[in-house]
């Protein structure tokens, strides 16, 4: 097997920080250095050719070509791996490269996936454009109905795939009940698990086979880099393996190198995050100008109980409504401070995006009401300043926003 995992004895009795910081390195370090390092040679040479033929066929340790395995890439993979309790784990060059090659790589003509509707807009356009042009049937219900999407898979499927909380709306879905529903008809379960972060989910334990990652959001931290991660059982993940070799969508070892760098702040980053978004929820919930605040901490959210029972944290991503809608943002946005306006989330710094420009950027109006995203929509994937000054922030914006518009807010 060349995914399978390698230290487990060591690393799975620690905590979650703990394993962010040390998970998947030892293995990897050289010369007493205290860091992996990138490990740039394309191929790798061998003293006998009964070695090399090992080595190739899997049944040695070792490396042969960096689009098959490169050890900084095979390091960020075991921590990934160790963090989120899995048996084996497959990095990308993107979180997209990741979604789609975990989709191929179980999907052929005539299959049936079932999904939401609120999935990250990449994999929507998977689930729209590409799986039926070869012939692969897929259903997205309304995320958050677990009736409709339990009778949708009692009607049978290959893959059932999940994401919570979803983007924007933080609309949560019940892992483990949909999970077991999936598996009465022996479909697999995929949940990208980007959002919540291995530190306040872990979709394995709620009885997923399949869980992925892009890596440039939280688990990298800086967005300074692009990755993605997947992974699952030492059997499903060896057809994934498989699937990337040939393929091609291959992580870079300075891509690596970067992520776990990320990784090793991942917790302390995770636990700030979502202790200053549930202070920031809070507070513009009290707000005049704010018509709703999505935040899966609030009580007031819908599905709050479930948050509650499959999260050890509830994130540092939230989205709110503006009265006055896209006028209002675009009055808010430039006031800001502490604030990058981009289509990312799950940084050091705090970036605010409406979901017009980011998330539904390709959809037409008509299309995002459909799906529920007002035009006053804007995330806020909250950063790791201190929260007195993120608060302070929004609220002398907030002051102007409402000198400018007086009277959109008094007809509400
Ligand atoms: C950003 C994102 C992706 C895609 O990741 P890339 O690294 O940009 O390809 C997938 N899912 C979610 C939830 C994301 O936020």
């Amino acid at each position: 097997m060349r995914v399978k995992g390698m230290q487990e004895e060591i690393d799975m009795k620690a905590r979650i920080g703990t394993k962010s910081v040390w998970a998947g390195e030892k293995e990897f370090r050289v010369f007493g250095g205290t860091q992996v390092p990138v490990v740039l040679s394309v191929a790798y040479d061998y003293n006998d050719v009964d070695e090399w033929y090992d080595v190739a066929m899997g049944l040695k340790p070792g490396y042969t070509y960096n689009r098959m395995s490169n050890p900084t890439v095979r390091s960020l993979e075991e921590k990934v791996r160790l963090l989120e309790g899995a048996e084996a784990a497959i990095a990308f060059s993107s979180g997209m490269a990741a979604i789609s090659s975990a989709l191929y790589t179980f999907l052929r003509p005539g299959d049936r996936v079932v999904s939401v509707k609120d999935t990250y807009g990449g994999t929507n356009k998977i689930f729209t454009e590409f799986l039926p042009n070869i012939n692969v049937q897929v259903t997205l219900c309304n995320t958050g109905n677990h009736e409709e999407i339990e009778a949708e898979i009692a009607k049978g499927c290959k893959v059932l795939y999940l994401e919570s909380p979803t983007n924007p709306t933080l609309k949560i879905t019940d892992i483990q009940r949909l999970a077991k529903a999936a598996k009465a008809v022996g479909a697999l379960v995929l949940v990208d698990n980007t959002f919540a972060t291995p530190i306040n989910q872990n979709p394995i334990r709620l009885g997923v086979d399949l869980v992925i990652h892009s890596a440039t959001k939280f688990l990298s931290g800086h967005a300074d880099v692009l990755g993605g991660v997947v992974c699952g059982s030492a059997e499903l993940m060896e057809k994934v393996y498989h699937y990337r070799e040939i393929n091609g969508a291959t992580l870079d070892p300075w891509a690596a190198y970067l992520i776990i760098r990320g990784m090793k702040t991942l917790h302390l980053r995770v636990r700030q995050q979502a202790q200053s978004a549930m202070a920031i929820a809070k507070y513009l919930q009290k707000q005049p100008i704010i018509e709703v605040v999505n935040y899966p901490g609030l009580e007031s959210h819908p599905h709050h109980d479930i948050a509650k029972r499959q999260m050890n944290g509830f994130g540092g991503i939230l989205s709110v409504v503006l009265k006055g809608g896209m006028e209002a943002i675009k009055l808010l946005l430039p006031k800001l401070q502490y604030a990058n306006r981009a289509g990312n989330l799950g940084a050091v710094e705090t970036i605010y995006g409406p979901a017009r420009t980011t998330s539904h950027v390709e959809c037409t109006l008509e299309e995002r009401k459909a799906l529920g995203i007002s035009e006053g929509l804007l995330r806020i994937s909250v950063g790791i300043e201190d929260t007195e000054d993120l608060i302070a922030d929004l609220a002398q914006a907030l002051a102007y926003v409402e000198t400018q518009m007086p009277v959109s807010l008094n007809n509400k």
